[in-house]
């Protein structure tokens, strides 16, 4: 499918990534193009990781290199990612446990609506909007501080320096199917979108990433500053970003975005898998999932332990009733 022009934003960008200075390699992956933009942080031993990432990275470029003419086309491509890396995951025992996040931003060129923008996200990469000099985080993250956070038990502040904030609690390769949350943006002229690995936000505070996106108008000037930044500042993990500019667009940004900002369209459900309850996945004890994903897997495990013991207890009242009827 060919996109006409007057349907592809006009939009400048450029990415960079690096191993960092701790890390051995580099399991982050990226895919900048003119009409899809995705960043994908890979988890796994043994260069699990990266491959999963790039499954990741290689699907999105595929299915999205054209935009998506829908919402649930850009769904459809992160779940056929999803797939990828589970299936490649089980048929190849050095690559089992391994998974990815992925946060990717393509046009969004139906013929039913004007062009806007749409974001997807799983894991804890992250896409940021700076807009006349504001950085406001669009994404949320799918981790166990995130959830602190939203619950109000720890603030913004606190999860930076968490002991648990590598804890993930959805990735994509983890079960057969899995839940994207989505959002459509408005086309608006000087937004500036930031997609980046959590080596970025581990390292580097939301104003100096602010000042670097306001300092540094050329888009591989902004994202090559990013990264050395993170290097600078101890670079223990890959870092990777994107930056992104709309060059063209004649939506106006709602009046009271700043505070107040909400997305447009929140979380929608992948179809369940055609096999399978993607609730229970049984993980082998034999197997060491990678630490990331450890409590993930964990709390798959104490799943299908608690299925089992009320099975187990329902038999128990079952039999209790059937004897004291019976009798
Ligand atoms: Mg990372």
């Amino acid at each position: 499918m060919s996109v006409p022009d007057d349907r592809r934003p006009t939009l400048a960008f450029a990415g960079a990534t690096h191993t960092g200075m701790v890390r051995e390699a580099n399991e982050d992956n990226y895919v900048a193009e003119p009409m899809v933009f995705a960043v994908a942080d890979g988890m796994g031993g043994h260069a699990a990781g990266e491959v999963a990432s790039e499954i990741a990275a290689d699907r999105l470029r595929a299915r999205l290199k054209d935009g998506a003419a829908s919402v649930d086309l850009m769904v459809a491509a992160v779940v056929e990612a999803n797939a990828a890396i589970f299936q490649a995951a089980h048929s190849d025992s050095s690559q089992r446990g391994m998974g990815t996040t992925v946060v990717a931003l393509a046009a969004l060129v139906g013929p039913a609506f004007p062009t806007r923008l749409v974001l997807a996200n799983v894991c804890d990469s992250r896409a940021y909007l700076f807009r006349d000099g504001i950085l406001k985080r669009i994404s949320v993250d799918h981790s166990y501080v995130q959830e602190l956070v939203s619950t109000g038990h720890i603030t913004e502040h606190e999860a930076r320096t968490h002991p648990r904030r590598n804890i993930v609690t959805r990735a994509l390769g983890i079960e057969p199917t899995v839940k994207v949350d989505t959002w459509v943006l408005p086309l608006v002229r000087g937004d500036r979108y930031l997609l980046c690995s959590d080596g970025l936000v581990d390292e580097v505070d939301d104003l100096d990433i602010s000042i670097i996106l306001e300092q540094e108008s050329d888009q591989q000037a902004a994202a090559d500053r990013l990264v050395a930044k993170a290097n600078d500042n101890g670079g223990h993990d890959n870092t990777s970003v994107i930056v992104i500019d709309v060059l063209e667009g004649d939506e106006d940004p709602p009046v009271d975005f700043v505070p107040e900002f909400r997305p447009e369209v929140v979380l929608v459900d992948a179809d369940p898998p055609p096999h399978g309850n993607p609730e229970i996945i049984v993980v082998p004890d034999e197997v060491e999932p990678p630490g990331r994903l450890r409590a993930l897997l964990g709390t798959r495990r104490r799943r299908v332990v608690a299925a089992v013991e009320a099975v187990v207890v329902v038999a128990a009242i079952a039999t209790v009733v059937a004897l004291v009827l019976g009798g």
